[in-house]
């Protein structure tokens, strides 16, 4: 080993689902919406003034700030806005995490967690989920660095009722706790009323998922002036121009597109709704989901053999070999087609010997 090879730091890294490229594919693997942006950000695509790209970006993104405060009834000052909600909560970790004290966050979650805490060097400490997939508020009444979940949770899918939400983040007082909404859109409700009561609360949400924007990476945090503040400080200390200007000016004619936004939520609601009845007569079990994927097993298929046999046909889902989870299949909600032909491959892949 060379001298300064010792130097190199070493991480284990995230592994990203994979981005296959095939007309023909049907992708959901990594629950992408299946419908295409609002139609007035198509239309800012076609007009987008390209002679600007001269000039940087304004690094507060006060338009798309104020776009958005407007959209969830908050001041401007509470909204802070990264390229898509990862760089967002890695973000909030390095502003929010920065103790000797214990990070909290379910064994099983969304995997960048540990990543984060590892290349930032934060302790951290995983309550096992309950035999059911469900989050325990009781394991996060310990003394604590911060917390953080996602709700709802990923890849399980189940939506922890605000009430226990509040319960957390009113124990909690002394940590800032985030709630990672990228899912929301698609379950009961929302935290963000609660940032009127705790200001210990950052709430972080994307375009990726409901907005189908996960190509402009746009992902953003509500919380009180005070740790808005403080993650744009340390931002700033980092790179102030991370957002470019036409994830900016595209962004906000997303959040301007209500209708659109909702008819499309609504569709891939119904759409969920059905797929819980047809997976269910394919006998598959799986928890109630409240996001736009379904996390499900089945008791006489490998779920390895399934994802194979899937991949063969184009049909991409997403499968890990990991402790707890290497049995179950996580199936993003696509259009109506596509889940017909999913569950016609399904139903081949079951008959198989
Ligand atoms: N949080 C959770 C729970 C997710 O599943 C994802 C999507 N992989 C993200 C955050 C990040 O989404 P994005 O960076 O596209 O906003």
């Amino acid at each position: 080993m060379r001298a300064w090879e010792k130097n190199i730091r070493r991480v284990e890294p995230y592994v990203p689902g994979e981005q296959p490229d095939s007309p023909k594919m049907i992708k959901l693997n990594t629950n992408e919406n299946p419908y295409p942006p609002a139609p007035g950000v198509q239309a800012a695509c076609r007009d987008f003034d390209a002679e600007s790209l001269r000039l940087y970006p304004d690094p507060s993104c006060r338009e798309l700030a104020h776009e958005l405060a407007a959209c969830y009834g908050l001041e401007d000052g509470q909204i802070f806005v990264g390229v898509g909600s990862d760089d967002v909560l890695a973000m909030a970790f390095l502003t929010f995490f920065n103790s000797d004290r214990p990070v909290l966050f379910p064994d099983i979650t969304y995997s960048f967690y540990d990543v984060w805490a590892d290349l930032f060097r934060i302790p951290f400490e995983r309550p096992a989920l309950d035999e059911e997939f469900r989050i325990r508020k009781e394991d996060y009444y310990r003394e604590n660095g911060g917390i953080i979940f996602p709700n709802p949770n990923a890849p399980t899918s189940l939506f922890l009722p605000l009430k226990d939400v509040e319960d957390i983040v009113a124990h909690n007082q002394d940590s800032v706790v985030i709630i990672d909404e990228a899912y929301v859109d698609f379950a009961e409700e929302s935290a963000l009323p609660l940032l009127k009561k705790y200001e210990n609360l950052l709430v972080v949400q994307t375009f990726s998922k409901s907005r189908s924007m996960a190509g402009m990476r746009i992902g953003f945090a509500c919380g009180s002036p005070r740790l808005i503040q403080a993650m744009k400080d340390v931002k700033e200390s980092y790179n102030s121009y991370t957002m470019n200007r036409t994830s900016l000016r595209l962004g906000v004619q997303a959040v301007r597109d209500k209708a659109y936004f909702r008819e499309t939520v609504e569709r891939i609601i119904r759409t969920r709704e059905k797929a819980k009845e047809r997976m269910a007569s394919l006998g598959f079990i799986f928890p109630d989901s409240q996001a736009n994927f379904l996390f499900v097993h089945h008791p006489e298929k490998d779920a390895g053999e399934i994802f194979s046999k899937l991949k063969e046909r184009e049909i991409y889902v997403r499968h890990w070999d990991r402790p707890r989870i290497s049995g179950w299949l996580r199936i993003t909600i696509g259009t109506e087609d596509q889940m017909e032909r999913l569950y016609e491959a399904l139903e081949e892949i079951l008959k198989e010997k």
